[in-house]
């Protein structure tokens, strides 16, 4: 009988299931969105204990309602879910749960939708180009230096000082394509 090698079994899954929430496929419907989840929650917690910040049980909370999906979530949205755990609490406190969350870099602002989605790699520097399925709301992120360095490149021959490179782009993702 083949003796199973445990260690690296396991230490397969972690790396499959981290690179799941790394890299997921956002717009496909039948991932296991549980894994993204995990993923997230894991990657901020060990962002949070590397920065010396905490990670409370609120901002932790609304860290994971903002990934219940990959469709970025208004605050109001947030905060109606957390009064469904519970006592709902002020709109400020949640705000500031979400400011904390963008400033390190945990979850992005979908200006155009004026609503937060999770960023699948916290902790890596970026730039972030996202494209926002008009349909659905699915937002996948994309981080490609090349574009980053063409805005970049180009701001500079005009004079101009980047301070919010984000681009969001319209269109469909393919399960929307398809449902046409
Ligand atoms: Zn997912
Ligand atoms: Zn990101
Ligand atoms: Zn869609």
């Amino acid at each position: 009988m083949p003796v199973t090698p445990v260690e690296s079994v396991s230490g397969a899954a972690v790396i499959a299931e981290d690179r799941a929430g790394v890299m997921p496929p956002p717009a496909r419907a039948d991932h296991d969105h549980r894994h993204c989840v995990d993923g997230a929650l894991g990657r901020a917690e060990r962002i949070c204990a590397l920065r010396g910040i905490r990670l409370t049980v609120l901002r932790r909370r609304v860290l994971e309602l903002v990934w219940s999906s990959h469709r970025p979530r208004g605050a109001y949205a947030i905060l109606d879910n957390l009064g469904e755990d519970g006592r709902k609490p002020a709109p400020l406190t949640v705000y500031r749960a979400l400011d904390f969350l963008v400033g390190n870099g945990l979850v992005h602002r979908i200006e155009s939708l004026n609503a937060y989605v999770g960023c699948p790699e916290p902790g890596s520097s970026h730039t972030g180009q996202f494209l926002v399925c008009e349909v659905c709301g699915t937002v996948v992120e994309l981080n490609d230096q090349r574009v980053s360095a063409a805005i970049q490149d180009n701001a500079r021959e005009h004079g101009f000082t980047v301070t919010r490179p984000m681009i969001e782009i319209r269109g469909r993702c393919p399960a929307c394509q398809e449902s046409r």
